[in-house]
């Protein structure tokens, strides 16, 4: 059997990871999707092991002490990190997963899973993601700052990724990264393995 496909989803603060990620949720209900753990307060409506698992400072650093997360980050004064078991299990079971974390995160698991599949999600314009970040309306005026000027450094990321998408049309950005999904299962890598198994049953040309 195949191991799963890693795939991570990042880019630059507002982009608007959460909510691409959220619509690929209905569309593709086959792909599993890694929830994070993090120290940040829940904002309303987000719920414990389905948009975070919420967790204090002391046993966030006792998830690292003990190696269970994949990757971590700060970023704007909270922790962020990718339980590592269940991403493992999920590919080992064959079945793809995606993460949706920021540039940080992304950049250490690429060095761990040089295979997975890393997406930039691009806002159409550097004005567009200002507005994006300003209007979301939920943070105070100096984290806004914070985030506006973090988000500038991550666009200068592009390069260490493998596609770009932009977010334009949530439903837009979606079929493009449907799209990457289908052709990374259409790589030959993915069929010589076992084809090669297969051919070794086969009577060798010169017999024949
Ligand atoms: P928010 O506080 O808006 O939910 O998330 C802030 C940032 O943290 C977003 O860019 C989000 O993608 C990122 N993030 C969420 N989970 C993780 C994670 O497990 N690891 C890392 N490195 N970033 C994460």
């Amino acid at each position: 059997m195949n191991r799963g496909i890693l795939f991570v989803l990042s880019g630059p603060s507002g982009v608007g990871k959460g909510t691409v990620c959220a619509a690929l949720r209905h569309k593709l209900p086959e792909l599993i999707y890694s929830v994070s753990a993090t120290t940040r307060s829940p904002r309303e409506g987000e719920r414990e092991g389905v948009n975070y698992f919420f967790k204090s400072r002391e046993q966030f650093h006792h998830m690292i002490e003990t190696d269970a997360l994949l990757e971590h980050a700060e970023y704007v004064g909270n922790y962020y990190g990718t339980p590592r078991e269940f991403v493992e299990k999920t590919l080992s079971e064959g079945k793809d997963i995606i993460l949706e974390i920021e540039v940080q995160g992304a950049l250490k698991v690429k060095e761990k899973f040089t295979e997975g599949v890393f997406v930039f999600l691009m806002p159409p314009s550097l004005n567009e993601l200002k507005q994006r970040i300003v209007g979301r309306g939920t943070e105070s005026q100096a984290t806004i700052d914070h985030r506006l000027s973090v988000a500038a450094e991550e666009m200068n990321l592009l390069h260490h990724y493998d596609y770009a998408v932009v977010n334009d049309e949530i439903d837009n950005a979606c079929s493009r990264i449907m799209s990457i999904i289908t052709a990374e299962h259409c790589k030959r890598e993915r069929f010589l393995g076992e084809l090669f198994h297969d051919l070794a049953n086969f009577p060798a040309a010169d017999n024949v």
